[in-house]
């Protein structure tokens, strides 16, 4: 204040002394009355252009003397400052925002009239809603099931319910975990959560623990009957012995089933095999091929084994090695021989061999001219446990893990598995090993 009026008392002198040098005591009078009024008009223009730049919001900073001058620079000051301050909130809420598109759950804020306002891409795929479209609709109108409807009606906090999603389908179900949490002023968070394959592996989980009790159940009752009947009768040494060996034969059984869990679960747990260690493929199927000799000749009357036919070691494939792990690869060649050994009747004919594929890569095959698999039954073979013909497979000393094993060990090695098969006729298993895991195959035309 006290600089304005210093000014206002100076532009009066100013004035009176102008007029009194330029027209006298009169002037001085003149010049006394008038100063103010210029300056008023001055000051006043001043603050108008102030005014001016202040309501345009934007362009130059007009230049002003005295107090207009400082007020502009101070209000240019706070304005820049503000919209720093407003620069930094929209980068944090951005930020934010970011955050919670990224997030691999459904994410919807909900106004106090339960509105949306805001949802990320995966809740709009949840829903089946539009973040656009659909903003400040109520989600009770887009999401309809009624238990949803009791959940969003619920006042406790984290209140949640299970609903089918949007993009599931009759083969393809989706199921979310959506819960509603309460925030702000009477807004609340929706959270949605896809737990198709938790809820998969739950029940391939309790399917698992079924079917092992299962598998288990059998022989233990068997076995816990002749150690009854051994206890409680007095038996002849020849009945004795027949039963022990059928002791026996159930605690092989239980055995196996045991080794080839193992071999899943080593299979299912540990790092796929590197491209270090190289295995010879000529080395690995004579190995096989002793074992499957033996096998035949235990299941069939003497003379009246299979015709083995397995490639000559100096035939396609031979001078071939694999990438992977030595036992890993002759378990799963060895189920394949095996499996075709126990489902061919005695006298049948089974071929087996490598075969260097076009690609660079090369073929495990077993081929046998037994019973052959349905069609049906041909996408669900590799699972645990599933059979065709359980009686047969358990006859032969059957697990149900062969091929589940088989599959594991060529996803391992980057390999594929593929069978064919004809019933009546007979099937065709083949593993497929990329280029990138085999060395020394002639690229052949399989
Ligand atoms: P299993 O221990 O019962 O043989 P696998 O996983 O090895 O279990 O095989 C699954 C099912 O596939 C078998 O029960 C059998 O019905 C069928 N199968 C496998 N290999 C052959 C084959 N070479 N010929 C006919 N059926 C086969």
């Amino acid at each position: 204040m006290l600089p304005r009026l210093s000014l206002f008392a100076l532009s009066q002198l100013a004035g009176g002394l102008a007029g009194a040098w330029l027209a006298g005591p009169w002037g001085a009078v003149a010049g006394l009355c008038a100063a103010p009024w210029l300056w008023l008009a001055w000051d006043g223009w001043q603050g108008a252009r102030l005014l001016a730049w202040l309501r345009a919001g934007e362009g130059q900073q007009p230049r002003l003397a005295g107090p207009w001058g400082e007020a502009a620079d101070r209000t240019r000051r706070l304005l820049r400052r503000g919209r720093q301050r407003e620069r930094a909130a929209d980068a944090r809420l951005a930020a934010i925002l970011a955050a919670l598109q990224a997030s691999p759950n459904g994410v919807t804020l909900l106004d106090a009239q339960d509105r949306i306002e805001w949802c990320n891409q995966t809740a709009q795929e949840h829903f089946g809603i539009d973040a656009g479209r659909d903003r400040l609709q109520p989600i009770a109108n887009l999401v309809r099931e009624p238990e949803f409807a009791v959940c969003l009606a619920a006042s406790e906090p984290g209140a949640g319910v299970l609903l089918a999603g949007r993009a599931g389908t009759a083969a393809r179900p989706v199921r979310l975990s959506v819960h509603l949490h309460a925030y702000g002023e009477g807004r609340r968070l929706l959270l949605s959560r896809d737990i198709t394959q938790l809820e998969q592996a739950e029940a391939m989980r309790r399917d698992f623990v079924a079917n092992v009790s299962h598998e288990i159940r059998t022989p233990l009752t068997v076995l816990v009957g002749f150690v009854e009947t051994l206890q409680n009768l007095p038996l002849a040494e020849a009945e004795r012995a027949r039963y022990l060996a059928l002791m026996a034969e159930q605690g092989a059984r239980m055995q196996r089933l045991v080794q080839d869990l193992l071999t899943l679960s080593r299979l299912e747990g540990s790092p796929p095999p590197g491209l270090g260690d190289w295995v010879d493929a000529g080395a690995l199927l004579q190995g096989c091929q002793g074992e499957a000799q033996q096998l035949s000749a235990l299941l069939c009357p003497p003379g009246q084994g299979h015709v083995l036919a397995i490639a000559a070691p100096d035939g396609a494939g031979t001078g071939a090695a694999i990438a992977g792990s030595a036992a890993e690869l002759h378990s799963a060649l060895a189920n394949l021989l095996h499996n075709a050994v126990r489902y061919t009747p005695p006298g049948g004919r089974i071929e087996a061999g490598w075969q260097p594929l076009a690609d660079g890569g090369l073929r495990f095959f077993v081929s046998d001219s037994g019973p052959g698999i349905a069609p049906e039954h041909l996408p669900r073979i590799t699972e645990r446990f599933y059979r065709v013909d359980a009686g047969r497979s358990r006859g032969s000393g059957g697990t149900g893990l062969g091929l589940a094993i088989v599959r594991h060990v060529a996803q391992r090695h980057g390999a594929e598995l593929q069978v064919a098969s004809t019933l009546g006729e007979g099937s065709r298993f083949c593993i497929d090993f990329p280029p990138a895991r085999v060395r020394g195959a002639a690229a052949g035309s399989a």
